[in-house]
């Protein structure tokens, strides 16, 4: 069975060259080696002042009250940039671990090669690039903890003090809430990772797929408010099409924890029941209770029925909770998900005025999503240099979701949700002003590439 090449082919040690700190050591990276590091102290230290003598970082003395940004995500990449544009006099410094961005989302495209614009240089950013042309530092660092009394970050590369500080780490895995053990987790991160966080997974992904022979793909769908909904949707769609178009004879197998689809139903649904009929299997409220990584198995337990799926190759998504990074600093709200305790309106942090958190690591119930992230950085930006200039807080602006989906490839065909968020009072009451279109087109398929286009080019230019 030969496979037909994808246009935008990369090896591995190439990747792994320019994904950089996250990846050169794998198995640190696997282990989240930042957040683990065994010199971390408590959250403790966070709230008491405790200091850690580490050193100062090698950073310019700063030029004006000092705003660090955490994370070089969609949410930091676009503070960092925004708080600088927002107070000119805001010394900027932008902490991440990774040396070189490379995005999430449009990774199903590119890992499946659905469209040939969607290369690895469309998906892969200089951060260096990012910080001249926007006036602030990139500092390639662990963040490790804060003494949030005195001001002070910690990261793996030496102390800084700030005036203002903004968190926006993402998520973590959590699969202790599918029944895995830290030996299982261990595994699984390695030969089946989720690809649902930046760095060297979706390489890893693109590799499995280009890897793979015949049989059983399977795929999982966590419960909670996990990052991107429709994403595993939109990548059992592609890898079917993947499937179709090199003859690979597979199936897609999707275990879905949620009683059914969580976004675009219709869409998918209509796609996978007409596009990929006999190759794509969905399983709707799946309640994953058990995987074995050596056994190739994921248990299910539903009203007391036990299925127990076999695969030959898997990327299991487990529930995500808040970076771990929010806990360590003591920034966690109680609940199965830590995400921050921060004011819904203001992003502050409970009790401190000079703490930000943004990003998929909030609490607030918004979809985790790159132009949710992207749009609440514009206003939280506006926040913060009202703050420090001892300015009114501007009035509070819903983020906006802006998401569309692939289904098919040659052309590309996406489906799309436009939608913004209302309150009652301080309790969130759901979307408002949606725009649905679940009907696919190459119409869409190109306004998905234009979206991408210009978030990247709202972060970077
Ligand atoms: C497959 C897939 C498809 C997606 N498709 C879409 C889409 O089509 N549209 C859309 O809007 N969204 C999409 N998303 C969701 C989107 O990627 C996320 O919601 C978005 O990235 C969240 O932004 P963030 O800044 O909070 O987190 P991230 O983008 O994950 O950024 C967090 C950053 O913090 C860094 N970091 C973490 N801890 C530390 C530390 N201790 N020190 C220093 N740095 C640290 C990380 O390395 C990372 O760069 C998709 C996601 C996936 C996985």
């Amino acid at each position: 069975m030969k496979k037909e090449q994808t246009q935008n082919t990369v090896s591995r040690r190439g990747m792994l060259k320019f994904l950089g700190g996250a990846t050169a050591g794998a198995g640190a990276a696997m282990m989240g080696a930042c957040q683990s590091n065994p010199s971390t102290p408590s959250s403790a230290s966070a709230a008491s002042g405790m200091s850690l003598d580490i050193g100062k970082a090698n950073l310019p003395k700063a030029k004006g009250p000092r705003a660090v940004v955490v994370g070089g995500g969609w949410s930091g990449l676009t503070m960092a940039k925004y708080l600088k544009k927002y107070y000119d006099k805001f010394d900027v410094v932008l902490v991440e671990k990774n040396s070189t961005f490379f995005s999430c989302p449009m990774s199903n495209i590119w890992m499946t090669g659905a469209d040939p614009q969607v290369d690895t240089d469309f998906m892969r950013h200089s951060y260096a690039d990012a910080a001249k042309n926007n006036n602030y530092i990139f500092f390639n660092a662990c963040a490790i903890n804060a003494d949030r009394k005195n001001k002070v970050l910690y990261t793996d590369q030496g102390s800084i003090d700030y005036d203002y500080l903004v968190v926006a780490p993402g998520i973590d895995y959590d699969y202790s809430r599918i029944g895995v053990t830290p030996e299982q987790e261990y595994i699984l991160r390695k030969e089946y990772p989720a690809g649902f966080m930046p760095g060297s997974e979706h390489l890893s992904l693109k590799e499995k797929l280009e890897d793979f022979d015949g049989g059983t793909f399977l795929l999982t769908v966590p419960k909670g408010n996990y990052r991107c909904l429709p994403a595993p949707y939109e990548r059992t769609c592609l890898i079917a099409d993947y499937f179709k178009k090199n003859k690979i004879d597979g199936k897609v197998v999707l275990l879905d924890m949620n009683p059914d689809i969580t976004i675009k139903k219709k869409g998918f649904h209509h796609a996978f029941d007409n596009l990929y009929k006999g190759i794509v299997q969905y399983v709707k409220s799946a309640n994953i209770v058990a995987v074995d990584p050596i056994k190739k198995t994921v248990t299910t337990n539903t009203e007391g029925f036990e299925d127990v799926y076999k695969f030959d190759d898997a990327a299991i998504y487990p529930p995500v909770r808040a970076a771990k990074l929010i806990e360590i600093m003591g920034l966690a709200k109680e609940g199965s998900q830590h995400e921050a305790d921060i004011d819904p309106f203001t992003y502050q942090a409970k009790g401190d005025e000079h703490v930000y958190v943004t990003g998929d690591a909030r609490f607030m119930g918004y979809s985790k999503s790159g132009n949710t992230s992207n749009s609440e950085a514009h206003y939280v930006a506006k926040v913060v240099a009202a703050h420090a200039q001892g300015k009114p807080l501007p009035k509070w602006e819903s983020p906006h979701t802006i998401c569309y989906s692939a289904v098919k490839s040659s052309p590309l065909e996406s489906i799309m949700v436009d939608a913004k968020y209302k309150y009652k009072g301080r309790k969130l009451a759901g979307f408002t002003d949606v725009t649905l279109k679940e009907q696919w087109s190459p119409q869409l398929g190109q306004a998905n590439i234009a979206w991408a286009e210009g978030m990247f080019n709202d972060m970077f230019a």
